[in-house]
């Protein structure tokens, strides 16, 4: 998209503005005092050096088009919304408490409302939004399709013929990740508390946390399992709709914020268990998003209060049981929506140094965003490549031998950088992988308990569920998420060439 000079002092021309639902607000806009304390902390400023790039132009942006002294649609305003990450950086740093995500996500919605998209990308915007994210059956239909044009041999001949490069699609199809061998399905199952039962809580299993890193998933109920937790993971959730509220589509996510409300609001747990930042932060403002329905706006808060990054969770509750010695060098990389959006970053880091054997080392700029932030790596592929370097030298600098993050977009993005610095052998994983094999190693390779979900659906209340009991020993491999070794897993794989 062409940058256009911006001229915010032509009041002579009729300027097409914000208007009916999801306008961004005057008071929020309003809260920026123009201090510049953002500045530095936002990647695209930090990249580029220009003003209308930093979280205090965008606003200030937002503010003429709100005053009628700028059009919606101008490319230099459509531009801007769209170059920014949504990493909220500038959120956790500014003084006045300006909340950019809830200026900024309003301010794509009105974008999308007008914009006239060319009918190929309102198709796939349609397709994706409403039909891959609306129904997880067509999801994971997808990605089972994925799963044999990578196994089959088919993806290696397209990547080695360069068939995709005319095309421009070949970097696209460099982040596709490696799809799991067996998905993690949410169908009611539940696991049982290892030892006493300290809570009952519900799992949310996301997308692509359900299909590429259903490993992540199954690490995270036994994590919880072997921490007391009794865990469920009700049958009819779906999509939390990140993608679609950061794409601004704020019409599509509620519905799927919806129907999330109507899967978990019947259960009585103590938290609803989230493993991916992006989702986490999303869940964690149904409240907001549906705070003018009337219908849905307390069930919506009430959701939202019960969510819970599995590191905040995990901390607050206090890790019990022996952990076994993962000797290794890790850095770690804070996802923008988990050290951001949620402010969460001690507890990762408190729960790593858990572990005997992890050395922790620090790198530099680890919460500025790697350049992933949902599918800005597809549709801003210049600026995000910038970042993921910046990204990948940073997390190199530390010499690890594994990198964690929090996040599954963190996660592609780290090991694409990694491929594209031509770097092997550093792994890149989740923290709760990190923490489930050293739990395994603990219990000791001739010893180890399989902890299996119950396949019964499941609706137990609180009350009825007081039973406790060592995990089931199932000694049969079923497949990668059962018996993976942290240590030995290859890199979640995406190869850019
Ligand atoms: S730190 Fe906050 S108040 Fe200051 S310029 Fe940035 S957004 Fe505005
Ligand atoms: S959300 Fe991130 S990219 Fe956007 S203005 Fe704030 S710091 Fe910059």
């Amino acid at each position: 998209m062409a940058t256009q000079l911006l001229d915010l002092h032509d009041l002579r021309t009729p300027k097409r503005g914000f208007e009916g639902r999801d306008v961004p607000e005057n008071e929020l806009i309003d809260a920026c005092v123009r201090c510049g304390f953002c500045l530095t902390s936002c990647p695209t400023y930090v990249e580029t050096r220009k003003e209308t790039s930093s979280p205090r132009g965008r606003i200030y942006l937002m503010k003429a088009v709100s005053e009628g002294r700028l059009d919606i649609m101008s490319d230099g305003f459509v531009e801007q919304m769209y170059e920014c990450l949504d990493c909220r950086a500038c959120e956790a740093v500014c003084p006045s408490g300006v909340q950019y995500g809830k200026l900024v996500e309003p301010a794509r919605t009105q974008i999308e409302r007008q914009l006239k998209r060319p009918l190929w990308q309102r198709a796939v915007r349609t397709l994706t939004f409403k039909g891959l994210f609306g129904d997880l059956r067509l999801f994971r239909a997808m990605s089972t399709v994925f799963k044999v044009y990578q196994k089959s041999g088919v993806q290696w001949a397209v990547r080695s013929s360069g068939v995709l490069k005319p095309f421009g699609l070949d970097e696209m199809e460099g982040f596709l990740p490696k799809m799991s061998g067996r998905f993690f399905v949410p169908e009611g199952q539940s696991y049982e508390a290892v030892g006493p039962q300290r809570a009952r809580v519900a799992l949310f299993g996301g997308c692509i946390m359900g299909t590429a890193f259903a490993r992540v998933n199954r690490a995270t109920a036994r994590v919880l399992a072997r921490n007391g937790c009794a865990v469920v993971v009700p049958a009819d959730q779906g999509c939390c709709g990140a993608l679609n509220v950061h794409a601004g589509d704020l019409d599509s996510g509620r519905t799927l914020m919806k129907r999330n409300i109507e899967a978990f609001e019947a259960l009585d747990v103590d938290a609803i268990i989230i493993n991916a930042a992006g989702c986490g932060s999303n869940l964690k403002e149904y409240g907001h998003v549906l705070h003018d329905e009337p219908e849905w706006a307390a069930r919506a808060a009430a959701f939202s209060a019960k969510v819970q990054d599995i590191s905040e969770y995990l901390a607050k509750l206090g890790l019990v049981g022996e952990l076994g010695e993962i000797k290794a060098r890790v850095t770690y990389q804070d996802a923008c929506h988990l050290a951001h959006a949620q402010r969460i970053t001690q507890q990762p880091r408190d729960l790593l140094k858990a572990i005997p054997g992890v050395q922790l080392v620090e790198m530099k700029e680890s919460s500025l965003c790697c350049g992933s932030a949902g599918v800005y790596n597809i549709t801003q592929p210049e600026m995000s490549g910038r970042l993921m370097k910046r990204k990948a030298k940073n997390a190199l600098a530390t010499q690890p031998e594994i990198i964690i993050s929090a996040n599954p977009g963190c996660m592609i993005q780290l090991a694409a950088g990694l491929q594209s610095e031509g770097v092997e052998g550093i792994k890149v994983r989740h923290l709760v992988e990190m923490l489930d094999e050293s739990y395994r190693r603990a219990e000791g390779a001739n010893t180890r308990r399989r902890i299996r979900p119950d396949r019964r659906p499941s609706q137990r209340s609180k009350a009825t569920a007081t039973t406790s009991h060592e995990a089931a020993v199932e000694d049969k491999s079923r497949g990668e998420g059962a018996t993976g070794n942290v240590m030995g897993m290859d890199a979640q794989a995406v190869s850019r060439r």
